[in-house]
């Protein structure tokens, strides 16, 4: 019976960064195990260009230094040199994973259960074959709740003959319809003539796929004034904009979004389960989040959750701050003067009564 030494349960965007960051180089028998290793997904993965987000700078397909918000007749700018927003795609992430692990071996199936027999775990998979090993890196999508408030989303990478100002993205464009949430477009020039336009809501209820490609193809003719383009990809997902608790122990270690890396105000998670894997040396559990920032966060989606108009809070916030302290602010190393701002951006009273509500739920 062989039993590696470490499994995989999962091979996505954290179990392949754990498996090069922790193993390659070593002589660790590992095992990867996803029934998906083979699909063609390849998202983006974007992220602000910070200290320890410097190693992997050559993987970023393009760097912006500017970005835009926009609510009716309000346009926000924000300009960095310090903090652009960057992007890796899966494909390449993957490539540049895998570079180097020789002694990884894959399984394309689904995990059913694992047990835990002390000196080694047993993994059950869908066709009732068992794997064995000393360690578990697990990182299975966490099951959505289906009445608490997720952000869900649908991109089209287009194609189009017409000219983009690719210099600029555009985090969030109000100007959509609101009536199932709050509801903006996104939209990331990749080149003069590619980009990713992305209808992206904050709500508890997902909708049908169609849903957000009429939003989308609307916004590409009425905004973005594109009559003729093809659609050359897509991505969807849904994440949680609340707290995901899965407790690892020795030797089994819940890892990205399953293990808490998810920001639950944005949805960001790639650079924070990046962050962790860099900066420890050992594999007990640490807080992806700042505890001020898992409150702040909590404070923020209950304030979404309970209030209308929501989207003009998101204009004064980016409002108060410059490129640099928004990056920061995103990505978790912001100063007390940042937070502060943040915080006096919010209406004051919705804002306490939002705060109270964390510590009540
Ligand atoms: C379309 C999309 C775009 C995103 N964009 C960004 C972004 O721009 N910036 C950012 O910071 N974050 C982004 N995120 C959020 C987050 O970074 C990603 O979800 C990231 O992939 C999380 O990595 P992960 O390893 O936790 O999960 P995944 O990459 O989803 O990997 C989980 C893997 O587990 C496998 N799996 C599930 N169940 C089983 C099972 N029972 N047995 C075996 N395998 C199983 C799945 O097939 C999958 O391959 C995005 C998420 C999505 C879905």
């Amino acid at each position: 019976m062989k039993i590696y030494d470490v499994a995989f349960i999962g091979m996505g965007a954290s179990a392949l960064a754990t498996a090069k960051l922790n193993y390659e180089g070593t002589s660790h028998s590992l095992i990867g195990i996803d029934k998906e290793y083979y699909n063609k997904r390849n998202n983006f993965f974007a992220f602000w260009m910070t200290d320890w987000m410097e190693n992997f700078s050559n993987l970023a397909q393009k760097k912006w230094f500017n970005w835009e918000f926009y609510l009716a007749n309000e346009c926000i700018l924000h300009e960095t040199k310090d903090l652009p927003y960057c992007t890796i795609r899966f494909q390449d992430w993957k490539k540049y994973c895998l570079d180097n692990l020789e002694n990884l071996s894959i399984k394309t199936l689904n995990v059913q259960s694992i047990s835990n027999l002390e000196k080694y775990f047993e993994i059950e998979l869908e066709n009732g074959e068992r794997v064995f090993a000393k360690k578990i890196y697990d990182s299975r999508t966490p099951k959505l709740e289906e009445n608490k408030v997720k952000q869900h989303f649908f991109g089209y990478l287009i194609d189009t003959k017409q000219v983009i100002d690719n210099k600029k993205v555009t985090l969030m464009d109000f100007r959509v319809d609101q009536n199932v949430g709050l509801h903006f477009m996104y939209c990331l020039p990749i080149s003069e003539n590619k980009v990713l336009v992305e209808s992206t809501v904050f709500s508890s209820e997902i909708q049908a796929d169609s849903w957000y490609k009429d939003q989308i193809k609307k916004y590409i003719e009425t905004k973005l004034k594109m009559s003729e383009y093809t659609i050359v990809d897509e991505e969807k997902g849904a994440l949680p904009m609340y707290d995901i608790r899965n407790k690892s122990y020795k030797n089994y270690i819940n890892i990205g979004s399953r293990g808490g890396a998810t920001k639950i105000s944005t949805g960001y998670a790639f650079s924070f389960f990046l962050k962790n894997l860099l900066r420890q040396n050992d594999d007990s559990e640490k807080k992806h989040h700042s505890y001020f920032d898992q409150w702040m966060d909590k404070v923020f989606v209950n304030y979404l959750k309970n209030n209308n108009g929501t989207e003009k809070t998101f204009i004064n916030m980016a409002n108060s701050l410059n490129g640099n302290e928004f990056a920061s602010f995103m990505m978790g190393i912001s100063g007390t003067t940042t937070k502060l701002k943040v915080i006096m951006s919010m209406p004051k009273y919705k804002f306490i009564k939002s705060a109270l509500g964390t510590i009540i739920n």
